[in-house]
């Protein structure tokens, strides 16, 4: 089976084209074009339209690079959330459109469990992970209990990336912000304390964020200020990503998202999952960041398990949350 998958929730649109294999999925080709605001976060509405303007050749271009012809795919899948509205019924309006002009079947899916399952899927040793879920928008720890995906916990204000984007572009810093200050707090030599929030598994970053910025107003050292806020910041996520492991008894970790390319961060949750004789895994880049072959192979395993959708069931849902999601391809 082959699925051409569309990521369109925030600032990056992705086409992804994947085949199963024994249960296995290979990625054929992995396209995305990223949204840059010129200046300022996103907005949702110039997302969109970049979105608009790339996806034709994206799709034009990833079904090439797969070296297959259009109907050799035999189901389409999109993000149907959560998101940002415009950006989200931008990649639905576009898969509809090639299911109904190719006469193949149409399946909407859950981004964040997305997230999930191409670990899965990629990784043979992969099998039941919790997975550390920090992007932009979003910084989850989900894991599969009694037939979903639950959250075992969260950030209550802004995500994680978010967090370093908004940091960095008080002090300057081009989008993504994240590999930028990932550099500079190699230059760090002290320690600043700064506000260390959790709440049972969830989390918060606003409160580290503030005082960042105003570390940076009294002219303490970028280096310094940048590496307190990994420091701070990934040890509370390693936190809760271990309370979650302890909770649910899982030996397995998986990293996704953006973030998860940060050096600290993975050496950070690898000592302690080695520490709790667990093993950790993280996906490719291409496939840790937003990304349509993650949407295409949710998917493949949704539609093997009997799930049928028509265009009428694909409206998006901007807050559609992971635990909604009635998982009917595991056990
Ligand atoms: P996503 O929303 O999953 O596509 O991820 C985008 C987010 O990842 C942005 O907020 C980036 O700043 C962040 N990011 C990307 N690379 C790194 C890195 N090396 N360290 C920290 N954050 C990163
Ligand atoms: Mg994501």
């Amino acid at each position: 089976m082959l699925c051409l998958g569309v990521e369109g929730t925030a600032h990056s649109i992705g086409i992804g084209l994947v085949k199963d294999i024994n249960n296995n999925c290979k990625v054929l080709s992995n396209l995305i074009k990223i949204y840059k605001p010129e200046k300022g976060g996103i907005h949702p509405r110039e997302a969109a339209n970049h979105h608009e303007k790339n996806i034709a050749d994206l799709i034009k271009d990833s079904v090439k690079q797969a070296g297959i012809d259009f109907f050799d795919i035999d189901l389409v899948s999109f993000s149907k959330g959560p998101g940002l509205g415009p950006c989200l019924r931008t990649a639905a309006t576009a898969a509809r459109a090639l299911s109904l002009t190719l006469d193949k079947p149409l399946i909407g899916v859950n981004h964040c469990v997305a997230h999930l399952e191409i670990g899965r899927g990629t990784i043979v040793d992969c099998d039941d992970p919790v997975l550390l879920y920090t992007s932009g928008a979003n910084t989850q720890v989900i894991a599969f209990a009694e037939g979903r995906y639950r959250v075992f916990g969260e950030t209550l204000d802004v995500g994680i990336g978010n967090c370093l984007d908004k940091f960095g572009r008080v002090v300057g810093l081009d989008f993504p912000c994240g590999p930028k200050i990932e550099k500079i707090a190699l230059d760090g030599e002290k320690y600043l304390e700064l506000p260390y929030s959790i709440k049972g598994m969830d989390i918060a970053f606003s409160g580290l964020l503030t005082a960042a910025q105003q570390y940076y107003k009294n002219k303490e050292k970028l280096g310094d200020i940048c590496y307190s806020i990994q420091e701070t910041a990934f040890a509370a996520l390693t936190e809760v990503t271990e309370r979650a492991m302890a909770h649910t008894e899982k030996r397995q970790l998986l990293l996704g998202g953006g973030v998860a390319a940060n050096k600290r961060l993975r050496e950070m949750v690898n000592i302690m999952a080695e520490e709790r004789d667990a093993e950790s895994f993280v996906p490719t880049k291409d496939l840790c960041i937003d990304n349509g072959a993650m949407i295409a192979w949710l998917g493949i395993l949704m539609y093997k398990s009997g799930i049928r959708s028509s265009v009428e069931d694909s409206i998006i849902d901007q807050r559609f949350r992971t635990d909604m999601v009635d998982v009917t391809w595991r056990d």
